[in-house]
């Protein structure tokens, strides 16, 4: 992947197996270009990673291997175990950002607290709403295009 070029957007990284045997699917969750230089803050970035934890296993159930934030701070990994079509996997995280971009308060973010998040004070609903809401409007935008 060339970063330079790299739009916003929701990518198949590389499928590979697992103990030689189990295949898995590691995708892209490319929130914002690389070259527009408007990273998510960390508030953000930990909101939507509970989130997206989170709703992502009621939608696609123990499929979802992990997910876990880009250190760069433009966006996400996905891994998915089996032969889910990725379209399937598309439709799941539009789901979750169409449902969850409307948040008011902390309370409404799983796990973020003292027993299950190393950091329960890093979050910020509005910029992770607002995230979500952007995000989802692209992978729909996406899906309508196939
Ligand atoms: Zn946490």
């Amino acid at each position: 992947m060339d970063h330079t070029t790299l739009d916003r957007g929701f990518y198949l990284r590389s499928v590979y197996t697992a103990l030689g045997f189990y295949p898995l699917r590691s995708y892209d969750m490319r929130f914002r270009a690389p070259r527009e230089k408007e990273y998510l803050s960390p508030e953000a970035i930990h909101t939507i990673e509970h989130l997206m934890a989170h709703y992502l296993r009621e939608k696609l159930g123990s499929r979802v291997v992990s997910f876990a934030p880009m250190g760069c701070k433009t966006g996400f990994y996905l891994i998915v175990k089996g032969f889910t079509p990725m379209k399937r996997v598309m439709e799941a995280v539009a789901e979750v950002c169409r449902e969850q971009s409307s948040l008011r308060v902390m309370g409404e973010i799983p796990g973020l607290t003292v027993e299950q998040c190393g950091n329960p004070e890093l979050y910020d609903v509005e910029a992770s709403n607002a995230a979500l809401k952007e995000y989802g409007e692209l992978i729909e935008k996406l899906l309508k295009e196939e």
